[in-house]
């Protein structure tokens, strides 16, 4: 009995862990199937992408029933635009894109991909069509070229090392003494954040997904790297759909819309300019990052809480 519950409830804590983080969920997805609280509908479609606009109807969210999450959240992201979203942490940030993901089914509302409701179109297709880059990318005790491939199986090698060399990373792996074949991960090579930011980026672009998500906050690398990964970033979310958890406000300046969460809330949008002119919570934010650049979590916009 013993024996049985304990990996079985280390399975369920691992599984939490994952949803958090947000990083390498598709291939835990496929180890802890079993573990799944969302299954596909009886009839569920494969999810048609075309331009890939996202929309988020009226939604209503809560991890448990006494406490909710998401109030009435509602925006789109037209096809082929970056939305960044901001806010103090615990806002709700990461469970839009949880919620993006499908990892849970909504109290109320709808979340559309080309009109799709989620909850029709199977999640093996709605995965296919996802790009993540998380903010801490785990590699797995493979070779680098296995962990570039894992964005789409069976890739060529052509392929692989064009997004390498894409991603800024194809030099690096040609001066290792094994190249390609270099084992990385925990019992391998240890890379750099900023290296591992680039596999991430490089396993992104084989992906080729039709809708981006990433967590912005570079905090693990010096302001170099940062910069050039940035820079990346934009690259591959250009005329993609892309949903920005933005960090630094620097970053998102261009976005073609930002959303302030507040407790659940969208408590302003607009352009950076429309933000900035409205004077209220993003424009204090943004002082406030002007005035201490090292600052990486957006600041509580709230002046007294309700
Ligand atoms: P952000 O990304 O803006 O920092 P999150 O979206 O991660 O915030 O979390 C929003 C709120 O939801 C927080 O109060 C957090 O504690 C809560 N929360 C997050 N994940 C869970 C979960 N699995 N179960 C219960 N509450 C959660
Ligand atoms: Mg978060």
């Amino acid at each position: 009995m013993i024996q049985l519950y304990i990996p079985l409830n280390f399975l369920g804590v691992i599984y939490r862990e994952i949803k958090q983080s947000l990083a390498d969920m598709e291939r835990l997805f496929h180890l802890l199937d079993e573990n799944r609280e969302i299954a596909d509908a009886a009839e569920a479609r494969p999810l048609l992408t075309g331009g890939a606009q996202v929309h988020f109807a009226h939604v209503d969210f809560s991890y448990e029933s006494k406490r909710q999450i998401l109030f009435d959240v509602d925006f789109t992201i037209a096809a082929g635009t970056t939305t960044a979203v901001v806010g103090h942490s615990g806002s709700g940030k990461s469970t839009l894109s949880r919620l993006l993901f499908r990892f849970y089914d909504i109290n109320a509302g709808r979340i559309t991909i080309d009109g799709q409701d989620l909850r029709d179109i199977t999640q093996a297709s709605l995965r296919q069509a996802i790009g993540i880059v998380p903010q801490d990318t785990v590699l797995f005790n493979d070779s680098i070229e296995y962990n570039i491939a894992y964005g789409k199986p069976g890739a060529s090698k052509a392929e692989i090392i064009a997004v390498a060399k894409a991603a800024h990373i194809h030099d690096f792996i040609e001066s290792l003494p094994d190249g390609y074949d270099s084992m990385v991960g925990e019992r391998g090579l240890k890379l750099s954040g900023g290296e591992k930011q680039r596999v991430a980026i490089a396993r992104t672009l084989l992906k080729n997904p039709a809708v981006l998500i990433f967590d912005e906050a570079t905090s693990a690398l010096d302001s170099k790297s940062e910069q050039a990964i940035q820079a990346q970033l934009k690259e591959i979310a250009k005329d993609r759909t892309t949903l920005v958890i933005a960090h630094r406000l620097s970053t998102i300046a261009d976005a073609a819309q930002i959303l302030v969460l507040d407790h659940g809330h969208i408590i302003e949008r607009g352009t950076h300019a429309q933000l900035l002119a409205a004077d209220g919570a993003y424009a204090q934010m943004w002082q406030r990052q002007q005035a201490h650049p090292d600052e990486m979590e957006s600041p509580s916009p709230e002046a007294g809480d309700g």
